[in-house]
């Protein structure tokens, strides 16, 4: 049912309800009311009865009576029988009187022997009658005298008189009072519930409309529209409501908008807005806690444990192996299994092209074919093989096995989240892969333990074009001794070659992993700060400028010396757009801080390129 129509009905039970109780309360009232009157009037009547009777004794016509009992009850078109009954002691002093004066039924024969009025109502449909027999009894204090009569006792009845009343009248008089009471209240209900019709409806469309816009919002849709014919209140609500909808509509586009590009479409796919919003937020923050942590990480085995505790946590996965695939070699290395077999045939890590997901460069699933993978070795098991490009000559595997098909759905509902992260550990796993291959490659320069010239040469592309797609920056230290000439011309190369192993020392100490630090010239040093702020890399200048100049260097005859050095400090790309411009910035402040008295730290302003005297 309708809720207006569920409201009219409670309405009208609710009236009709109070109008029963009304009529039930008059109509007993009413009942009530009519046997009293009538019983007063039929021992009002009994009482002119006995009266007349008496004057009958007294006046010696007793055996008139007849004459007036008949004029009484044919007087009285109520009483519709009327008739006297004598006891026994009065029989016997004066006779049994007339035919119709003798016992007529048991109320008759009560009534003479208790000497107690009996009352009685006799219902049909028809009629209603009200029966009363009411006792005479002899009284000392009457007047006359009933002892002079009569020979009885004080208190002894002497007889009853009976009466039949005819109450139908004031029953139907009843029942028309009832009726028009029932006339009024269905006439009010009428009243009631059309005035409660005229001012509810618009609040119940109004009701049911806002369920309406409801029930879509839940859904992400609030482009619903409120209506009402309410005013005042109910108007006012509906515009806040319209307004309230509308910034809703606009601020989930927005959400939505932007959230598409951090997270693929149809990466979290849900029917409402919020708990899309919230999933793809959750997961974003995932992702960027988890790149913020193993940026810091010093190899790539440790990201590849982070990763697989991610699948092993987050994911919730109980059996998966973790290759390595050295693409340019084809072979094929177990990182980490949670079981204890693999379920590739032995072969594929000698020739990782077997592998039909790193082959194919697309998710293997065993659901989708019988028999997909020819390399795999499992019976019974199911099977999710993720393939992921690391660079040209890595990539990454993780195969998945489970037993149960449900199971494997939902680990396919896993698979797009899984590659955000590997995508998030891409470009460090690279730099990872990068950095060991340098310290392999001897790039370094074995006075300082720093890599050489060549290295910036060789690798300074890779890591920049790295860095652009990772918006990574770079504050770039160039470093040169103050007077170092002088060093080697008065105490000898060697001990140039002393203070030229302290800078590396002293910048190793300075820096962190993921910075870079070259020899750039024979007392000339390169630093490349990865991500540090303009004040984080003054300060890392200031400490390698500042422990260089306290260290000291042996000259012989017992005697020491002490150095300084000079820096110029610019920042890729903020200063310039290419790695090389910035270098040559970074070259400008340092010939600033040489010209302008030099153990100073400077850095680039744009200024000093235009000064022709600087060039
Ligand atoms: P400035 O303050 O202007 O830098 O003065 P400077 O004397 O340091 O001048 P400059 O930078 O031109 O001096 C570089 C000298 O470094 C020239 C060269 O003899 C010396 N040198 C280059 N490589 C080595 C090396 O491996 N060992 C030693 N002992 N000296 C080196
Ligand atoms: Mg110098
Ligand atoms: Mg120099």
């Amino acid at each position: 049912m309708q809720t207006q129509s569920k409201l009219l009905f409670f309405v009208a039970l609710m009236l009709l309800g109070l109008g029963l109780a009304t009529i039930v309360n008059v109509s007993l009232n009413f009942r009530e009311y009519s046997i009293k009157s009538a019983t007063e009037k039929a021992t009002m009547t009994a009482e002119i009865v006995k009266d007349g009777l008496t004057a009958h004794m007294v006046n010696g016509i007793m055996n008139k009576r007849a004459y007036f009992l008949n004029q009484i009850s044919s007087n009285h078109d109520k009483i519709k029988s009327l008739w006297i009954v004598r006891s026994d002691k009065v029989i016997q002093q004066y006779g049994n009187g007339f035919s119709n004066e003798i016992i007529r039924d048991a109320i008759d024969k009560e009534v003479l022997t208790t000497g107690k009025t009996v009352q009685k109502i006799t219902e049909s449909t028809e009629n209603l009658m009200l029966r009363i027999t009411i006792p005479y009894q002899a009284s000392l204090t009457s007047n006359p005298n009933c002892l002079s009569c009569h020979n009885v006792n004080p208190g002894d009845t002497l007889g009853v008189i009976s009466m039949e009343f005819d109450i139908t009248n004031m029953r139907s008089a009843g029942m028309l009072t009832i009726l028009k009471i029932l006339g009024i209240n269905i006439l009010f209900i009428i009243i009631a519930l059309l005035l409660t019709n005229h001012y509810v409806t618009p609040y119940i469309s109004l009701f049911s409309d806002m369920q309406k816009g409801i029930r879509k919002a839940y859904k992400g849709d609030f482009s619903h529209s409120f209506t009402t014919s309410a005013t005042e209140d109910g108007k006012k609500t509906i515009d806040q409501l319209n307004t309230l909808f509308r910034k809703m509509q606009e601020t989930f586009g927005d959400i939505k908008y932007n959230l598409s590009t951090f997270i693929p479409q149809g990466c979290v796919s849900s029917n409402d807005p919020l708990h899309e919003a919230k999933t793809i937020i959750g997961e974003l923050s995932d992702i960027y806690k988890f790149k913020k942590t193993i940026e810091n990480d010093t190899t790539k085995e440790i990201i590849y444990q982070r990763i697989i505790d991610i699948l092993h946590k987050k994911y919730e996965l109980a059996h998966f192996a973790f290759y390595e695939i050295d693409t340019h070699k084809g072979k094929r290395k177990l990182i980490y299994i949670s079981q204890d077999k693999s379920i590739c045939k032995e072969e594929v890590d000698s020739n990782a092209v077997l592998c039909r997901a790193y082959r194919t460069n697309t998710t293997v699933i065993s659901s989708e074919f019988t028999n997909l993978c020819q390399e795999c070795e499992c019976q019974d098991l199911k099977y999710l093989c993720i393939p992921f490009t690391i660079n040209d000559e890595n990539a990454l595997v993780i195969s998945i096995t489970t037993k149960d098909t449900h199971q494997l759905k939902k680990i396919n509902s896993f698979v797009t989240s899984i590659e955000n992260y590997l995508e998030a550990a891409k470009p460090v796993i690279e730099s990872k892969i990068l950095m060991s291959k340098l310290k392999e490659n001897s790039l370094k320069d074995t006075m300082t333990g720093l890599y050489n010239r060549r290295f910036l040469e060789d690798f300074i592309d890779t890591f920049i074009s790295q860095a652009k797609r990772d918006n990574t920056t770079y504050s770039i230290l160039m470093i040169d001794v103050d007077f170092f000439k002088n060093v080697n011309d008065t105490y000898g190369h060697d001990v140039g070659d002393q203070v030229i192993a302290k800078i590396g020392e002293v910048i190793r100490n300075s820096i962190r992993e993921s910075d870079l630090a070259i020899r750039y010239g024979g007392e000339e040093f390169l630093v490349l700060l990865h991500n540090a702020t303009d004040e984080g890399a003054k300060k890392i200048a200031s400490k390698i400028h500042s422990d260089f100049s306290k260290a000291t260097f042996h000259v012989g005859n017992g005697k020491t010396l002490q150095k300084t050095l000079s820096i110029g400090i610019a920042n890729f790309p903020k200063d310039g757009n290419t790695i090389w411009k910035c270098i040559k910035y970074a070259d400008i402040a340092l010939y600033v801080a040489k010209t302008t008295g030099r153990n100073k730290i400077i850095a680039y302003k744009p200024e000093m390129s235009e000064n022709k005297n600087l060039r």
